[in-house]
């Protein structure tokens, strides 16, 4: 059995990075950067009027009220390029360039132009630089603005669309292969039968292999028997680049999808890990491609996921963070610590009206209660042989991905 931090490690040390494709800037949200962002234009491009008003010299109104004659208007895509000199104004639009020789915009309530005298009143004086953004105040034309690896999402468009980026370099979506394996599913659009149970796993590791970035494959569901699996793998490895099966890998008599791993070759790096829920997790490779055997209960599905292949597939990708969002939040419920093993507990966050962010940990009916962990926003930590950690501690964990 080896710590949780270990097996991440395991995981990305065999985790090949993926190659990089163009896409058009409306698909790239989401996705990861594969090349460095650079500013192609100063921002500003030039020095931008911030208010609707007057460029002025700000010792022509140290004193006010002053009269200046008008002699020029600058809008936005329109400026007047020409030398503003003292005694003159411009009217100018927020986002115009600000004329050659003006040093402070005045904002038009602070004025009042006399109908058709081609002359403004300047009501109250401006230091220099008001109402100016000077050109490159934000950044300089050349400067790495995002990195690969970085993380594209809306808020990130804007400057990707500012600096020229019509098709922007990510990593390769990582082609997934999902395969429940259990005697005992049906597909969701079947009704059970006696003894049978409708997969959910397949659907669970669909939804947040494409939250991670992938695209998935759903396989046929696949009996408990070792040949059927070995077909089944066989045929998915060859075209995929990570293949995740759930169930079968705990100790039971028809437990097989170890055995079946093996028989095609695979090497496995771990198979038992020090956690709960999720212990018998396995991690290997069958040729070039990952295998991950997640064990079958659902919940235990959703934890090991989203601690291992979800790395495995942000590294595929390029992605310099692979690792969910952390917290810390004062534990609302009393948990209990288990033996040997470190806990990830679905939990749900919330912050108090003081602003303290509480994780009040779900009913915990195991790693079979789907329905309790419908609810869950996150994953509580609890260190191996913690014993009982009580309410008001301050914990640790990982919010889950929406
Ligand atoms: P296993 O790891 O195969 O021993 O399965 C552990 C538990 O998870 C059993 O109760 C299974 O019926 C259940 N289970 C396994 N696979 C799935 C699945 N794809 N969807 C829902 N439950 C499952
Ligand atoms: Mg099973």
């Amino acid at each position: 059995m080896i710590p949780i931090s270990q097996a991440i490690q395991i995981v990305l040390q065999h985790t090949p990075k993926l190659a990089s494709e163009g896409v058009a800037l409306p698909e790239a949200t989401n996705r990861i950067l594969a090349e460095d962002i650079v500013a192609d234009t100063d921002l500003p491009p030039f020095d931008r009027a911030q208010m609707d008003g007057y460029a002025v010299r700000a010792a022509d109104v140290a004193n006010t009220p002053a009269q200046l004659r008008i002699v020029g208007e600058s809008a936005a895509g329109a400026g007047w390029h020409h030398q503003m000199n003292s005694g003159e104004a411009v009217r100018i639009m927020t986002g115009a360039p600000v004329p050659i020789g003006a040093d402070a915009v005045q904002q038009v309530e602070l004025t009042r132009e006399p109908n058709g005298a081609g002359t403004v009143e300047i009501l109250e004086s401006v230091e220099a630089g008001r109402s100016i953004v000077k050109q490159a105040a934000e950044i300089k034309s050349g400067e790495t603005v995002l990195r690969a690896g970085d993380d594209i999402n809306v808020q990130t468009i804007a400057t990707l669309a500012s600096f020229g980026y019509a098709s922007v370099k990510v990593g390769r979506r990582p082609r997934v292969a999902v395969m429940a394996t259990g005697s005992e599913l049906v597909d969701v659009s079947e009704k059970p039968a006696r003894d049978q149970i409708r997969d959910s796993n397949n659907y669970t590791i669909e939804a947040y292999a494409k939250l991670a970035g992938a695209t998935v494959k759903r396989l046929p569901l696949a009996g408990d028997d070792r040949e059927e699996l070995k077909r089944q793998m066989a045929a998915a490895v060859d075209d995929c680049d990570l293949l995740v099966t759930s169930g079968g890998v705990s100790m039971g008599v028809y437990d097989f999808t170890k055995t079946a791993f093996r028989d095609l070759g695979a090497e496995i790096f771990f198979e038992r890990v020090a956690l709960r829920p999720g212990k018998p997790t396995v991690f290997g490779r069958i040729g070039k491609t990952l295998i991950f055997g997640l064990p079958g209960n659902p919940v235990s599905v959703a934890v090991t996921f989203n601690l291992f292949v979800r790395a495995a597939l942000r590294a595929m990708q390029g992605a310099s963070e692979t690792s969910l969002t952390q917290f810390t939040a004062v534990l609302a419920k009393d948990v209990k610590g288990s033996q040997g093993r470190e806990s990830y507990l679905p939990a749900v966050l919330q912050t108090d009206e003081k602003g303290t962010l509480f994780a009040e940990p779900l009913k915990w009916g195991g790693s079979s209660d789907f329905v309790s962990f419908a609810r869950a926003t996150a994953l509580v930590r609890v260190p191996a042989d913690a014993g009982k950690v009580v309410s008001g501690s301050i914990v640790r964990g990982l919010r889950l991905p929406t």
